[in-house]
């Protein structure tokens, strides 16, 4: 089998809230979304997605996807896209780091090897379990009041996992917390996610001043180093997600003990293909994952999923439906969607899901 040809689309996908980062950060309203069709000469056609979120979050954006499919279609062309090595290889040698360009070519490709195999990609990975996952909230209100609330909406949905933005003021983060601790329910899963917008300082006044919570705090500063230089001086258990982009990110916080919680995000990280590794890394060393898209549609979703549902449960305490956030929908409804606050693995042979392709307008780039 081979790869005759590359589709590449742009769509927008608009938030149905605004979203401000912290840190100073800029507001985006819409995320960048590029989808990408790959056909082969057996007729099979495969899907890919790429949404980062937001372009001022992290080193990410939408027209650098389809820049880099630019670079690396000649060197993809003509590859079988069951051996997804061997495609990830090609990519690699036509463009070096760029991870999330790749992570979309990397999704095509797994959607037709599960389609060529007739088995949903968890099963073509080594096997996935039924067991729906829980999705995460994102909760990024300001005051008490508001966590609350927002925290009352989603649990009246089936919701049981939460990310709690924090990350402004100190005094208001350790209220918030103290009072979503007093409201938590005994088998809800809740991070605090400071997506790095505290000093070392900062971090060190909160984390300390918490310690008789245990709870888990997610990417409380910016580095490596940071989460290294704050390891010794709490002792409250940190997940990373946006220092983990490479598996030698990976394999250095295994190693020097900097995280207990990996936040494996799709995108970030380059695909299913590089992301399995560090899942096993973690398996390894015995650290929990979160496994999340960047953002985008159901499409980016399911990707998450099935690599989700090849984790043990007791290790997995999380996915995300960014697709709760859009208010478009590229898919007709078709794909896993939230029930009761959880995702079900889809059936189907491969992705599970594709896009209605009239939802997407013309393409943006062809590569035959
Ligand atoms: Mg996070």
């Amino acid at each position: 089998m081979k790869i005759t040809s590359i589709t590449v689309y742009q769509k927008d996908l608009p938030l149905e809230h605004p979203y401000w980062l912290s840190g100073g950060r800029l507001r985006f309203d819409s995320l960048d979304a590029t989808l990408v069709k790959l056909e082969t000469d057996e007729g099979l056609i495969g899907w890919g997605e790429g949404t980062p979120w937001g372009h001022t979050y992290v080193p990410a954006h939408g027209p650098g996807i389809r820049a880099g499919i630019e670079t690396m279609a000649p060197f993809v062309l003509g590859l079988d896209p069951r051996r997804v090595l061997e495609v990830e290889r090609a990519m690699d040698l036509a463009l070096p780091g760029h991870l999330y360009a790749k992570s979309p070519l990397d999704m095509a490709c797994w959607d037709i090897a599960g389609q060529a195999a007739g088995l949903p990609i968890a099963d073509l990975m080594g096997g996935g379990s039924r067991t729906p996952r829980p999705i995460a909230s994102s909760v990024g209100a300001k005051t008490v009041e508001e966590t609350r609330e927002v925290m009352t909406r989603y649990r009246a949905r089936g919701y049981i996992a939460h990310s709690v933005k924090i990350g402004g003021d100190v005094e208001r983060d350790v209220a918030r917390i103290r009072d979503v601790e007093a409201h938590r329910a005994p088998h809800e899963i809740i991070l605090y996610d400071v997506n790095r917008s505290w000093t070392r300082q900062q971090a060190l006044r909160v984390m300390q001043s918490t310690q008789d919570l245990r709870v888990t705090f997610e990417q409380p500063a910016e580095t490596l180093d940071d989460i290294a230089a704050l390891r010794p001086l709490h002792s409250a258990p940190v997940s990373i997600d946006e220092c983990l982009v490479t598996l030698q990110d990976a394999t250095r916080a295994a190693r020097d003990g900097l995280a207990e919680v990996f936040g494996i995000k799709l995108n970030r990280v380059g695909g299913l293909t590089k992301a399995a590794r560090m899942r096993d890394v973690a398996l390894a060393h015995g650290i929990d994952m979160y496994v999340m898209a960047t953002g985008g549609s159901v499409l980016a979703d399911t990707e998450a999923l099935h690599l989700a549902a090849t984790i043990p449960g007791h290790a997995c305490h999380a996915v995300w439906a960014c697709q709760d956030m859009l208010t478009a929908e590229i898919a007709g409804g078709r794909g896993p969607r939230n029930e009761n606050g959880h995702l079900h693995l889809p059936e189907d042979p491969g992705l599970g899901v594709h896009p209605d392709e009239d939802s997407l307008g013309d393409p943006v780039a062809h590569y035959a």
